[in-house]
């Protein structure tokens, strides 16, 4: 499932691959796929003829700006999109081709005026597109969060930690994945109230936000984590040993160890 690393290779392939290149045609063949009052008719008017000039994320969100006085486009990557771009997904292509390919999954494109191409591929139809988002119903993007705000942001809040810090109108990026490895990392019971948290357990959560994007980004994704080869019914935790718990926190799907995860 596409988090903010995800969303970051797609934003690189974006960036390397379609900025400079002229919209000639733009597809819009899902109605629902399109979000916030726009239509088909819309989109294809306000991106025909605009160039796409840079690449932006926010969080899981990724943004291309076009030129002078042109939209913004926003791509919701949902639970299974992808962006393929003269036919190629960013990251792993074996992955992609094992994958299948459908065209009824090509929600929404671009076809440039050199022939080329840029589809939102999703197969579970949960992304969406839509045209100058309100950047800001996202919080600050996780990559960038320091201390005094995992600090403040926790020290107001009785919900379970595990579900403040995959709020993204808080914390923009984390999802389900990368915050269980970032509560793993940091020892932390992902049910714990997030106000009761000591001053050493904020320190450890907003240290190990850093590292697990870091590492985790250098490894190739939310899916290289150290805690998920024990994401499995009866498995042990790689650390130490100990049961892992599996639970529903925040209404996730969510694996910790019973031992040092406090
Ligand atoms: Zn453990």
């Amino acid at each position: 499932m596409p988090e903010m690393l995800e969303a970051e290779t797609a934003r690189v392939l974006i960036a390397a691959r379609a900025l400079g290149r002229v919209i000639a045609r733009v597809h819009a063949p899902d109605a629902w796929f399109l979000k916030r009052g726009l239509t088909p008719a819309g989109v294809r008017t306000a991106l025909k003829g605009q160039t796409l000039v840079s690449a932006r994320r926010r969080g899981k969100l990724l943004l291309a700006d076009t030129d002078e006085d042109g939209p913004t486009l926003a791509m919701h990557l949902g639970m299974s999109g992808r962006i393929l771009i003269d036919g190629e997904a960013a990251g792993d292509p074996l992955l992609y081709a094992a994958n299948g390919d459908n065209p009824t999954w090509r929600r929404f494109g671009l076809t440039f005026a050199d022939g080329g191409t840029l589809y939102v591929r999703d197969p579970r139809r949960l992304g969406a597109i839509e045209l100058d988002p309100d950047e800001d119903r996202l919080g600050p993007d996780a990559s960038t969060v320091k201390l005094p705000y995992v600090r403040a942001l926790l020290g107001r809040s009785r919900a379970p930690v595990k579900a403040v810090l995959m709020d993204q109108s808080r914390i923009a990026g984390l999802g389900n994945l990368l915050t269980d490895e970032v509560l793993f990392r940091a020892g932390i019971d992902p049910a714990r109230v997030a106000n009761e948290l000591d001053d050493a357990e904020l320190r450890s959560v907003s240290r190990a936000i850093g590292t697990t994007i870091r590492t985790l980004g250098r490894r190739g994704g939310s899916h290289t984590g150290d805690h998920m080869i024990a994401r499995a019914p009866g498995a042990y935790c790689p650390r130490d040993g100990a049961p892992m718990l599996r639970r529903a926190v925040g209404g996730r799907t969510t694996y910790s160890c019973a031992l040092h995860q406090r």
